[in-house]
């Protein structure tokens, strides 16, 4: 079968890419392909009744589908340079952030636009975190909220459906060089093209991996991010999160000079397991359905480790360090900060006795046993720079899950129009280790099907 233009993936940067060129050009012939089913039949086996743990499915319903990774995920759409990845330094700042507008006014137009767009712009919360040796990032963001996020996807693959010819559950298998396009192989079946756009998430990293090494396109490793996700009675943080829903605060520690950070602040959210590849590692949701919200905030806190010699798998640190917590936990460890503070493990009684109900049932336990001293220490400072400008966090019962573990594909090497040495062979989203979020993805997908209707 012949397209003029085939997509490998549907998550965010595959669903914005394939929707720009519906909507700009009509009359191109465009196929989706994805490994995972279409939205309506995303479900996890896990019940926590018959089923209480990862049955390890051919394709994982909560990564791969369409909506990719990012389905049933908080919807935070970060516009910013600051963070999620690094787009601006291939289509530069300016077109960058005015690709993420263009894709927040699609996600608004269906579904989205009631629901609140956060600013740092003009907040006085940043002078008090630099008078406490905190850094607060600019960004603006747009919380869809799992549930509303959910709804946007529906109504673009309805609005899709019939003009784009979708292949679920059909992985991709191979990509085939030609003269005059691509050919791109699926259960067996060839498809030809004359464009391909590549888009499989981090899910798709391992394949991705294959397909450089046989096409003799050059990568690069890219970093790993290592920490704890920390709860805290909502009101703690409601200042800040009233104000900016979601902030990225940076701290350096004054012990190695590291890097911490905050990520995924879910105010009135939950702390919620993820499954990689049958390792367990924490994760938060947050609903904008009011019924559904909590008394607890919970965020990430992070350190970035990049290996480069004679060790360079960067993932594959993070990996072992996710492994040794699941073998000492059965999953996810939580232990309350003054029990970590005092040397000793958090067990049931002593979880059971603090004020915060933890959100996520985890295995109470020592995370000094887990995490490297380095990356601990600098979490504890942290913890205590945080609760200088909202007091209460570094509380003896402030909860902290481990591990988070943020992986990252490899840097694809890629022209400034996205493009690989093969021309009209384009990468996109985070399975390029260019983006890691939702805005950066999808912004990703509509600048590279600009590229693709200007070459028409
Ligand atoms: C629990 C969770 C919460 C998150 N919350 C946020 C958030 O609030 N804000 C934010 O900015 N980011 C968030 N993220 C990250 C965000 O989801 C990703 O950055 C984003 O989805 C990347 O989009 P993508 O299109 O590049 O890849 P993906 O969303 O990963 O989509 C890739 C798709 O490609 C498919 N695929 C892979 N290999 C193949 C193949 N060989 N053939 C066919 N199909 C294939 C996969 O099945 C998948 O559906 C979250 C992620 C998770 C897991």
């Amino acid at each position: 079968m012949k397209y003029d233009v085939i997509i490998i993936g549907a998550g965010p940067g595959g669903i914005f890419s394939a929707y720009e060129m519906m909507i700009k050009k009509p009359e191109l012939k465009i196929a989706v392909f994805e490994a995972g089913h279409e939205l309506n039949r995303r479900k996890c086996p896990i019940d926590g009744d018959k089923v209480k743990s990862c049955i390890k499915c051919q394709t994982c319903a909560i990564m791969n589908g369409f909506g990719g990774a990012g389905a049933f995920s908080d919807g935070k759409y970060n516009i910013t340079n600051d963070f999620g990845g690094t787009l601006y330094e291939y289509i530069g700042k300016e077109e960058a952030i005015k690709l993420m507008n263009y894709v927040d006014d699609i996600n608004c137009s269906h579904g989205g636009s009631g629901t609140k767009m956060y600013s740092t712009a003009g907040t006085a919360f940043k002078k008090k975190c630099v008078q406490n040796k905190l850094i607060l990032l600019d960004a603006s963001v747009r919380h869809l909220g799992t549930d509303i996020n959910y709804i946007v996807l529906g109504n673009l693959f309805e609005e899709m459906k019939d003009k784009v010819d979708f292949f679920f559950d059909s992985p991709v298998s191979d990509i085939v060089v030609n003269e005059d396009g691509y050919k791109v192989v699926s259960k067996g079946q060839t498809y030809e093209s004359q464009y391909c756009v590549v888009s499989v998430g981090r899910s798709g990293s391992k394949w991705m991996e294959e397909v450089c090494r046989k096409l003799d396109i050059p990568t690069k490793s890219n970093r790993v991010d290592l920490g704890v996700r920390v709860e805290i009675p909502s009101v703690i943080f409601e200042d800040i999160t009233d104000e900016l829903y979601e902030s990225k605060i940076v701290y350096r520690t004054e012990k190695f000079e590291d890097r911490v950070r905050t990520f995924c602040m879910n105010p009135h959210g939950i702390v919620v397991n993820e499954n990689t590849n049958g390792i367990v590692t924490v994760n938060g949701h947050s609903f904008e359905d009011e019924a559904k919200k909590t008394d607890n905030t919970n965020f990430a806190l992070l350190v970035a480790k990049h290996f480069s010699e004679p060790f360079k798998d960067s993932n594959e640190y993070g990996e072992s360090i996710a492994r040794l917590s699941n073998m000492l936990g059965g999953g996810v460890i939580v232990q309350r900060f003054g029990d970590l503070e005092r040397g000793r493990r958090s067990n049931p009684s002593r979880i059971a006795e603090g004020t915060l109900v933890p959100t996520l049932k985890a295995t109470p336990g020592d995370l000094s046993l887990v995490l490297p001293k380095r990356i601990l220490d600098g979490i504890i400072e942290m913890l205590h720079a945080l609760d200088k400008i909202a007091p209460g966090v570094a509380n003896e019962d402030t909860l902290l899950y481990g591990v988070e573990v943020k992986f990252y594909n490899m840097e694809v090497e890629l022209s400034e129009k996205l493009e690989t040495k093969y021309p009209g062979l384009y990468v996109i989203g985070d399975g390029s280790g260019v983006t890691h979020s939702l805005s950066h993805a999808s912004a990703s997908g509509v600048f590279v099907a600009r590229q693709i209707i200007d070459k028409q």
